[in-house]
């Protein structure tokens, strides 16, 4: 499990090789899985397949957080 923390304006790409979800903590968040972007609502969460990449984007003026939780053997690799 992992907790990302984004200040304003702030932009984490990265990709776990098990599948995992993203949830949404705390911020006004976008979220985009391979490539395609979507706002993220409070407490939801999404489902990421494994060894791809997603990408968190905070466009809130304040401190925003996600939570990734892996659903399998976990390895974060960013970028
Ligand atoms: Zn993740």
């Amino acid at each position: 499990m992992a907790t990302i923390v984004l200040q304003p304006g702030e932009t984490f790409e990265h990709y776990h090789s098990a599948p995992s979800q993203t949830i949404h903590v705390r911020g006004d968040i976008e979220f985009s899985v391979d490539g395609s972007a979507r706002l993220m609502r409070p407490r939801e969460s999404i489902s990421v397949p494994g060894n791809t990449k997603h990408s968190v984007r905070n466009l809130g003026a304040r401190t925003a957080e996600v939570t990734c939780v892996g659903t399998g053997p976990e390895k974060h690799h960013i970028g």
